[in-house]
């Protein structure tokens, strides 16, 4: 069924597991992510960038990622993810997205509280759950490039204020991660993570996944992390794919021989992330 991200990482925080949240860059990718989750017994969660929501039509998104939650039965949430125009969040809301994000990290501490309230304020009334951020993301994503030296760790007693002021259902922390890194692996911080997760109740958010060292996945679940993102690896391998594929398909054959493999490829990787954050082998918490 189709899902806020609220009712979806509830369900993380009772079973003691996080949600995949994974990057979708076309339509084409989609369904199998999507079945990919119905195939291991999790919710999952489908993000898209402000771009990509342009590219493929924000309705057209939610019907989409609707008809396939219902037809599949699997339990999906729709995201837009770093978001900081209020219009395009809006629109957004508006078009039936389920979640959306307000990145307000660049901004000073106050200025970001305010403008966070403003947009829950506007999601709660239609039903729509709400990711805030604190601290900053290393790499790049979509353009906006954050260096190493600029990289500032989620404070604890901020993330305290955030949220009690925000009303946020969940919160993105800087605790080491960089969007967009692929070639190497990052050094999560985890005492930062276990400091924050006893003074917030809300579920936490880690982006930047692809730069996260599996062994790792387990610490961070088991200590609040109940959405975690994934874009760059997806990405990645579809392109990788895909490039193989039509360099080597004949130009008159159809299309599906060049994208099939590609979002195969996708499915897997969706599938193998999605076993592990079920954090099978840890006990259930209560
Ligand atoms: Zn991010």
């Amino acid at each position: 069924m189709y899902k806020t991200l609220k009712e979806v990482t509830k369900t993380a925080e009772e079973l003691n597991m996080t949600i995949g949240a994974f990057n979708t860059h076309n339509l084409e990718m989609l369904p199998e992510m999507i079945r990919g989750a119905k195939e291991e017994g999790s919710p999952i969660i489908i993000q898209t960038s402000i771009d990509t929501a342009k590219y493929i039509g924000y309705k057209v998104m939610v019907a989409v990622v609707k008809e396939i939650a219902t037809d599949e039965m699997v339990d999906v949430a729709l995201h837009l993810d770093h978001a900081r125009d209020f219009d395009e969040i809006k629109a957004a809301i508006d078009a039936g997205y389920s979640s959306v994000m307000y990145d307000g990290s660049h901004l000073p501490f106050k200025e970001n509280i305010v403008k966070t309230k403003a947009v829950v304020e506007y999601a709660h009334a239609h039903g729509v759950s709400v990711e805030g951020e604190l601290g900053t993301i290393g790499g790049t994503e979509e353009g906006i490039s954050v260096s190493e030296e600029d990289k500032v760790y989620t404070r604890p007693e901020d993330a305290v204020e955030f949220v009690k002021e925000t009303k946020v259902d969940a919160l993105a922390i800087a605790i080491g991660t960089n969007h967009g890194q692929f070639k190497s692996k990052t050094e999560v911080n985890i005492p930062l993570l276990k400091e924050i997760h006893r003074v917030v109740s809300i579920p936490l958010v880690i982006h930047g996944g692809t730069g996260v060292k599996e062994e790792d996945y387990s610490e961070l679940i088991n200590n609040g992390i109940r959405k975690f993102n994934v874009g760059t690896e997806l990405l990645v391998n579809w392109t990788k794919e895909a490039k193989d594929t039509f360099g080597n398909t004949e130009i008159n054959k159809s299309l599906r021989h060049n994208v099939i493999p590609a979002n195969m490829k996708v499915k897997e990787i969706v599938k193998h992330k999605i076993r592990l954050f079920m954090n099978l082998d840890s006990p259930l918490k209560k």
